[in-house]
């Protein structure tokens, strides 16, 4: 489970989070839903220790994780896989995605990893020793979800997985994002531009407004929501 409290982050002077809290379960989808600007990425940047808030607290399964650096929280097995992707993109994808195990040193839970990689995106696994660049954009995001699995999270962070995708593309995204925190029992806390299809396949969800939380409860309480309706479903 991870709990957010009272976090407030600023950069220099722009307060980008303030005296947020929110719990994420550790064995559902928690989306968070919100216009750009609101704060969304820096939350999960501040969960993955890639920034450092001015004041209050995170922890993963009890444990504080604030001003720990990233390669510990990975180790830990909480796994951000970051808006933009950040592939190596002249690497091949079998590198790309063995980086998500650079901490690892079980040489055979990795193999296992990999057939777990290649079971959700089969059509990696013949275009393995291929470059990372030469692929389309869906399947750049299958490479970036696959590192992810390859670092064996307990828990994970994704941040816009579906940007720039085709709409057909992005429901299977989506999809396969259900099916990982389903079949490995993992939590999930997901940001996504396309708040209806985050909606349905979160259990729990959260509005973030101008870097504060403004309402949260069950994902299809919330989508019922008329100003919630108006506001991100456009209906
Ligand atoms: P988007 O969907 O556009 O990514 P977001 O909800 O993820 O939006 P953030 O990217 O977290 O929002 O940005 C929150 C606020 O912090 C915005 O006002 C943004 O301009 C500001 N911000 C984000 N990163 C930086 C930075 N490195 N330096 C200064 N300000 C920043």
């Amino acid at each position: 489970m991870l709990t957010v409290s009272n976090l407030t982050l600023d950069y220099s002077g722009v307060i980008a989070l303030e005296d947020v809290s929110l719990t994420a379960r550790g064995d559902i989808i928690t989306t968070i839903v919100g216009a750009n600007g609101a704060g969304k990425s820096s939350l999960l940047k501040a969960v993955s220790g890639l920034v450092r808030p001015a004041c209050g607290d995170i922890r993963f399964d009890g444990v504080s994780i604030i001003g720990k650096p990233p390669e510990e929280i990975v180790g830990m097995g909480l796994c951000h896989v970051p808006e933009g992707r950040g592939l190596f993109p002249y690497m091949s994808v079998l590198d790309n995605l063995l980086t998500g195990a650079n901490l690892r040193r079980d040489a055979a839970g990795i193999r296992d990893d990999l057939d777990k990689v290649f079971h959700y995106f089969p059509v990696l696994k013949g275009n393995r020793h291929r470059i990372a660049r030469n692929f389309s954009g869906g399947q750049q995001q299958m490479i970036a979800i696959g590192r992810g699995i390859m670092s064996r999270p307990k828990f994970y962070l994704f941040d816009e997985p579906s940007i720039g995708l085709a709409p057909l593309i992005v429901r299977e995204v989506i999809d396969t994002i259900t099916k990982i925190s389903q079949e490995n029992k993992c939590g999930v806390l997901l940001v996504e531009q396309n708040a209806n299809l985050a909606l349905d396949a979160a259990l729990d969800a959260y509005v973030m407004e101008l870097g504060h939380i403004t309402m949260s409860g069950e994902a299809k309480t919330l989508k019922a929501d008329e100003s919630i309706r108006r506001a991100y479903l456009g209906l």
